[in-house]
């Protein structure tokens, strides 16, 4: 399969890379000039647990994105979210008719922005537990194991997303065929819209966070607003199948010892968040349907004006 990975960090490398190593045609997109420079001269570094490889693989920049790249069969969509629609505004050229998408991304609010470019019947959606980091331009560090959930926003979809599915699977990716994927979306949204917010202004990992004595009342009100938004949009999270979810992390075993991808972007490398697309697109859904989020509000201006302390970029 002829495949385009719309932005190239992390996730998208890892992703890339495997299925580059099952033989399908990847090209890479980005905006990053380092990260761009670095796998031209040197190929794209992934660094396995146990081994590494390096891939030479054809990236360019969106502005890059010609005709001649037409007739891509799959794009995955990977930037972070509020690069996702400049990110579709510049690639136009590569998505023909029957070209798919099929998005990854973290958080809310995506299926209306990649709505305004490709249609329904066309468009994927998936969830994933794979995790990847960048050690530096060009450099993928790809540690532990994952799966990706994925269907088709339309039934018209779903002969194609199968043949993805067939892709991913032969790519090692572990795929599982959702039946209702939008769910997984708000689930993992709700999980990541408690513990990746409150560990960044508290400055804590995982498991201190849960050893807190307001842990569980933070947890629950946030869940809480997240359902009340979730279910004026069709979805009824199960809310203590979803704080069972969010607790089963504070093992020290488990993910406990970990800082959560937005401390790491925002704390650690003064990288602006997606906090708009988790508890701000609850925050601004809320609003919409006259409903109060007063937890999802606060945090999200707190993490704002953390992006500005630290003059994010
Ligand atoms: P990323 O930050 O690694 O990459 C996103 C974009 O930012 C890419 O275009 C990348 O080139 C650019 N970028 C990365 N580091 C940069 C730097 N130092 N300077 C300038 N530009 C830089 O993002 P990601 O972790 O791959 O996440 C992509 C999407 O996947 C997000 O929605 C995220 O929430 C989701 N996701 C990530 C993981 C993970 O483990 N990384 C897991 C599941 C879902």
């Amino acid at each position: 399969m002829k495949i385009a990975i719309a932005g190239a960090g992390a996730m998208g490398s890892r992703i890339g890379l495997m299925l580059h190593q099952a033989n399908n045609e990847v090209i890479l997109i980005d905006r990053w000039p380092d990260h761009i420079q670095a796998i031209r001269e040197k190929g794209l570094i992934g660094e396995f647990e146990d081994h590494e490889v390096v891939a030479h693989l054809p990236i360019y920049s969106p502005e890059e994105i010609v005709e001649d790249h037409a007739n891509v069969d799959l794009v995955i969509a990977l930037t972070k979210s509020m690069q996702l629609e400049s990110m579709f505004q510049d690639i136009q050229p590569i998505i023909g008719k029957d070209t798919f998408v099929f998005c990854l991304l973290n958080g809310l609010g995506h299926e209306e922005t990649l709505s305004k470019f490709v249609p329904k019947e066309n468009i994927i959606f998936g969830t994933t537990t794979w995790t990847a980091g960048l050690a530096g331009p060009g450099h993928a560090k790809l540690v532990g194991t994952g799966s990706i959930e994925m269907e088709n926003l339309a039934s018209e979809g779903k002969a194609f997303t199968l043949e993805v599915l067939n892709v991913f699977q032969n790519a090692g990716l572990n795929p599982i065929y959702s039946t209702n994927v939008r769910y997984s979306i708000w689930k993992k949204a709700c999980i990541n819209g408690t513990l990746n917010g409150l560990c960044t202004i508290l400055d804590c990992n995982i498991a201190d966070f849960g050893a807190l004595t307001g842990a569980k009342n933070l947890i629950e009100t946030i869940v809480e607003e997240f359902a009340s938004v979730a279910k004026m949009e069709g979805i009824e999270l199960d809310q203590p199948q979803v704080i069972r979810a969010i607790e089963a992390t504070y093992d020290v075993k488990t993910q406990g010892l970990h800082f959560p991808s937005m401390y790491q972007d925002l704390i650690r490398n003064h990288r602006k968040t997606e906090i708009d697309y988790i508890n701000g697109a609850v925050w601004q859904k809320g609003r919409k349907h006259q409903i109060e989020t007063p937890y999802c509000a606060f945090l999200t201006q707190l993490i704002h004006a953390k992006e500005e302390l630290l003059n994010a970029k």
